[in-house]
């Protein structure tokens, strides 16, 4: 077993941003504690932070997007599922309007990744059927 590595991150489960300090082992996260020089947490995490991590290691996780095709769901590359999230977009945006289409923010996202959300629904789609779960 190798050495251990302590590397410090930002927390991706809410847009609070908690500063984290990973104990990485071997290439897996071995255990988690707030990062005490974090302006936002000062060492303190919730239970999220902390502990929820075995998601990262998960054998079933999602590596690649997926479109489904003839009924089945299959693997695809990034470009192939821009391309067709960008023609069925154009699609219900031509045949029934911006107003008939809507997006839900995350979260999860940064506020970086929120605004270009609300943005591009705003400005590109010209709907303003926008909302989050970071509301409630
Ligand atoms: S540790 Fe908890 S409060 Fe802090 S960013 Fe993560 S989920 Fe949010």
């Amino acid at each position: 077993m190798g050495e251990a590595n302590f590397v410090k991150t930002i927390c991706g489960y809410c847009g609070t941003g908690c500063g984290l300090v990973l104990e990485v082992k071997d290439n897996r996260i071995m255990k988690i504690r707030g990062d005490k020089e974090a302006p936002v947490n000062k060492g303190q995490t919730c239970v999220k932070g902390a502990f929820a991590y075995e998601y990262v290691h998960a054998k079933n996780r999602l590596t690649s997007p997926l479109i489904r095709k003839a009924g089945k769901l299959v693997e695809t590359t990034w470009d192939e599922a821009f391309q067709f999230i960008a023609g069925q977009l154009s699609n219900i945006k031509t045949s029934w309007g911006p107003d008939s289409i809507s997006m839900f923010a995350c979260a999860r996202n940064t506020n970086e990744s929120n605004f270009v959300t609300q943005k591009f629904m705003r400005a590109v789609i010209n709907s303003n059927n926008i909302d989050g779960c970071n509301r409630t």
